[in-house]
């Protein structure tokens, strides 16, 4: 009966009282993540259709928790934006990619790092600013960083959060919209978004080769972004027809499964060393 983006511990906890007290102890856990510095990004990279030197990168942010041990985002993303937390989640990762993104850069390497932004954070007044200051402090340049976005914050509130997206797009870094094909009144809210990317859900990606009228619409959305001028990466991809089939289609960028799962820093350069797609 749980929905699936619902906490786990809604699932096994019956009782209004039980999962109160779950959800309380959850949250206070999560502030504690936050302060222990049990958080950790992996890294997912994309292969580039036209050969790129750069390297495109996404960050995803995984909880290392002491006793459940590696907690998927799933499990506590949905509900950090409930409760508001999502905030301090959001500061602490984006402070991190950028951080990585820099030091990358200085090694000598040109690493784009792609970061997720919740709805909720949109809305916050201070979120360009917010990046702006975390960018200085790290001597990161802003157009390495992607910041990626739903579109359902601008379907709640579209005055408000296509103020922060031109505010956050003059400081020089590019916007994806996540998830495309997902939200309720896309083509609309597309057309006043000032973004660089849309970003295709992996549920329309998955069955490109098997089921036609996926194909349609993937073929239908690259040839509009393309016509907007914008980029297209498709994610959730996991087979070499689908990257191939995608490729025919105009893709700029895939990401799934059969590029690689996301990454510790650690493993990167194994990645880049030995893989095919790298
Ligand atoms: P998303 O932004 O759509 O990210 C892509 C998700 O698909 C990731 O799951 C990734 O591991 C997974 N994935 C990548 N390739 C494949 C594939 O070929 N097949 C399949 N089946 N899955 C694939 P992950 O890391 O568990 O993240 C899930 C969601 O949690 C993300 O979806 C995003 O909405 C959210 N999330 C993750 N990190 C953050 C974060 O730092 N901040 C915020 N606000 N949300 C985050
Ligand atoms: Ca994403
Ligand atoms: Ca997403
Ligand atoms: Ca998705």
């Amino acid at each position: 009966k749980a929905k699936r983006h619902n906490a786990t511990v809604e699932v096994y906890d019956p009782t209004h009282h039980q999962r109160n007290a779950a959800r309380l102890s959850l949250l206070t856990e999560l502030r504690q993540a936050v302060e222990r510095d049990e958080l950790v990004l992996y890294y997912q990279p994309k292969y580039a259709f036209k050969p790129d030197k750069a390297l495109h990168l996404e960050a995803l942010v995984r909880w290392v928790h002491p006793q459940r041990g590696f907690v998927p985002p799933m499990e506590f993303i949905p509900f950090a934006e409930q409760t508001g937390y999502i905030k301090a989640i959001t500061q602490w990762v984006m402070n991190r990619a950028i951080q990585q993104c820099a030091e990358w850069q200085r090694a000598g390497r040109e690493i784009h790092v792609g970061l997720n932004i919740s709805a909720r954070d949109l809305l916050q007044p201070d979120l360009p600013e917010t990046f702006v200051r975390m960018l200085e402090a790290h001597a990161c340049e802003a157009r390495l960083i992607t910041l990626e976005i739903t579109e359902s914050a601008v379907v709640d509130d579209p005055r408000n959060a296509l103020a922060n997206l031109e505010r956050l797009r003059a400081t020089g870094c590019s916007l994806s919209i996540d998830d495309y094909g997902t939200g309720y009144s896309s083509l609309s809210y597309v057309r006043q978004m000032p973004v660089h990317e849309l970003k295709i859900d992996r549920s329309f990606v998955m069955n490109l080769t098997t089921h036609p009228g996926d194909e349609i619409i993937v073929r239908s959305t690259i040839e509009l972004a393309h016509d907007m001028g914008l980029t297209v990466t498709a994610e959730g991809v996991e087979t070499e027809d689908i990257l191939l089939r995608l490729g025919e289609l105009g893709c700029d960028l895939a990401q799934g499964y059969l590029v690689s799962r996301p990454l510790a820093v650690a493993d990167l350069d194994v990645w880049m060393a030995n893989s095919p797609w790298a």
